[in-house]
């Protein structure tokens, strides 16, 4: 089908876009939270940097005054003016403890020739007394501008520090005669580094590490050293013999790769410009962490994203399984339905056949009728003749008075005949009108019609309708119904008749499809081996003239027309009962008044 088909491509472009949507959005949340965490490090990295940067700072300004202050001192300045060094030891004594009150490392007094002349280590074992600095830039810088910095390996005692230097007897165009130096050691600041667990490095001007919280980063370079660059820290000894192999690689984003093989760990490197000499501080952050960071939030992307697919693939499936349920639904529904107007069909047909049938058998009974119908009429009309005959004869005689009394006997028979013609009239005629009936109303009509009788008899019928006169129809026409209760009354009023006790109940119930007539009296009943022809036409016990035997075969007639089911039978306390169900009106075709009663009745 094309229809089908392009919708499978819509879908599948569908799933196409999610899943670049999906991509897309796992990929900025990477980058994301890369970007976060690395922003967050920088932050990080620059409040650390103006800390340690402040606390360097602060460490070499607590001695850089020291030399120009020493520079001054009269016993300093005569020390150099003194060639016979009679002055020396006094000096020696003074800047020791200068040098151990101020807590530099060692301050020390060279002469124009840088010579040391004086030091405050000048008792211990690598005394600088003697040592020539004449190479290092603290001595001629001082020598040239009067002020010295500079940071190196002590070519001494082979330990790092910042020399601070001021020329001495400086005034009036002088020449310096000397030159103060005081060296401070930063051993203690990288040991707090070091504490802190935190990468943090001082790069001098070249690029080479000075100091790191990590040893053996120690006098590597960061970046290229020029010839020059590599010949002047060879001339001034700054760094004694170390080889200043790099550190690492800079990679293009500006990131450091610790280590020379390439291998090493990936860090990113925020830098603080000191104003010392040209030093750097940089404060080193693994890159490692922030890519976990990142791969951590890629994961609950990726998590967030797979819980989607699985709600909507569930989704999917429910929908899919509510569709087939509905399906089948309709199926059952279409069959259920299939079903029904085959039911409907059906029942037609067979209410049709029965129709067929009850009709059939209408005229199967009119064989047997004949012949009952050819001896009831037989009799009579022999009487007629014969009271005819004798009437004719007796007004030939001239007895009028004799003669009208066969007349009124031929009367009384063709009334009997003529009993006879209705019941059979209303017995050939098929089917009547289905409206709503009120078979209460039925009923006391009935019982109006028959009250004289009742009163003659001393019968006082009791009537037991079981729910509200409204609700109890039926379906049929009123003068069948009227018809059938008379026949079933009739015959009770006469299964009474001569009794000294008797006794005559009508109960109406109501089931929810039907309602049931049951017809009771306390006469002789029916013989049990009667029960089975009760129905029959022409059957009857009662003598001639008084039966025709015809009432309950057409009540019988009657309730099968109205599709309902009529029995009879015995009351254990004597006499008998009949008992019609009648099938209910539908509310729905009721009218909305109980029909007037009729003035006229057919009694049969
Ligand atoms: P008929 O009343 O003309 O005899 P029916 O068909 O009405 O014809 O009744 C048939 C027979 O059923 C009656 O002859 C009688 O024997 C019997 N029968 C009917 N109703 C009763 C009843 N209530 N008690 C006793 N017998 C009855």
């Amino acid at each position: 089908m094309p229809g089908a088909a392009a919708l499978n491509w819509q879908r599948r472009l569908l799933t196409l876009c999610l899943a670049g949507v999906a991509l897309a959005s796992l990929w900025w949340l990477w980058h994301w939270q890369y970007a976060q965490s690395e922003a967050e490090a920088r932050r990080h990295a620059d409040n650390r940097l103006s800390l340690y940067g402040s606390s360097l700072q602060g460490a070499l300004e607590r001695s850089s005054y020291l030399p120009g202050l020493l520079a001054h001192q009269a016993q300093i300045q005569a020390a150099l003016l003194d060639p016979t060094g009679s002055l020396v030891p006094q000096v020696n004594d003074f800047l020791a403890l200068v040098a151990e009150r101020s807590g530099a490392e060692v301050i020390f007094l060279l002469d124009a020739e840088g010579l040391t002349l004086a030091s405050s280590n000048h008792a211990e074992s690598d005394s600088f007394v003697g040592h020539d600095y004449r190479f290092r830039p603290y001595f001629y810088e001082a020598m040239t501008t009067g002020l010295g910095e500079f940071f190196a390996v002590g070519s001494t005692t082979g330990r790092p520090g910042y020399f601070v230097s001021a020329a001495v007897g400086l005034g009036d165009s002088e020449t310096p005669r000397g030159v103060l130096v005081a060296k401070v050691s930063l051993e203690a600041l990288q040991a707090d580094w070091r504490r802190a667990g935190e990468k943090v490095l001082l790069t001098d001007a070249n690029g080479v590490v000075i100091l790191s919280s990590r040893p053996e980063w120690r006098y590597r370079r960061l970046g290229e050293l020029t010839p020059q660059a590599r010949e002047e820290i060879r001339r001034q000894r700054q760094f004694v013999d170390a080889p200043l192999e790099p550190l690492g690689r800079r990679l293009r984003d500006g990131s450091l790769l610790a280590g020379e093989t390439g291998y090493g760990e990936r860090l990113i490197d925020s830098t603080l410009a000191l104003e010392t000499l040209g030093w750097t501080m940089h404060y080193l952050v693994p890159v490692r962490p922030l890519y976990i960071s990142a791969r951590n939030a890629l994961m609950a992307g990726m998590a967030v994203w797979l819980a989607l697919l699985l709600l909507s693939l569930w989704l999917r499936e429910r929908q899919k399984r509510q569709r087939l349920r509905d399906r089948e639904a309709a199926i059952i529904l279409e069959a259920n339905e299939r079903l029904e107007a085959r039911v409907v069909e059906r029942t037609r047909e067979l209410q049709e056949a029965q129709a067929e049938l009850v009709q059939a058998g209408k005229l199967a009974a009119l064989g047997t009728m004949a012949a009952g119908i050819a001896h009831e009429l037989n009799q009579p009309l022999s009487g007629i003749r014969t009271y005819a005959a004798n009437g004719q004869r007796l007004l030939g005689r001239g007895r009028p008075e004799a003669a009208n009394d066969n007349f009124q006997r031929i009367q009384a028979l063709c009334e009997r005949l003529g009993g006879l013609i209705r019941q059979l009239k209303l017995f050939a005629r098929k089917g009547g009108a289905r409206k709503p009936v009120d078979l209460v109303a039925r009923l006391d009509f009935v019982l109006e019609l028959l009250a004289e009788r009742c009163r003659e008899q001393g019968v006082q019928p009791r009537r037991r309708v079981s729910e509200t006169q409204a609700g109890l129809w039926v379906l049929g026409d009123e003068m069948r119904v009227e018809q059938l209760l008379t026949n079933l009354l009739r015959n009770a009023l006469d299964a009474l008749r001569g009794l000294p006790e008797p006794w005559l109940e009508v109960a109406i119930e109501a089931k929810p499809e039907r309602l049931v007539v049951t017809v009771a009296d306390n006469g002789a009943g029916i013989p049990e081996a009667l029960l089975e022809q009760l129905f029959d036409p022409f059957f009857t016990t009662k003598a001639v003239g008084d039966g025709l035997g015809l009432g309950l075969f057409i009540s019988y007639g009657i309730v099968q027309d109205l599709g309902g089911r009529i029995h009879a039978g015995n009351r254990l306390s004597g006499g008998a009962w009949f008992r019609v169900e009648l099938p209910r009106a539908p509310q729905t075709v009721r009218p909305e008044s109980p029909p007037a009663i009729r003035e006229n009745h057919d009694e049969s």
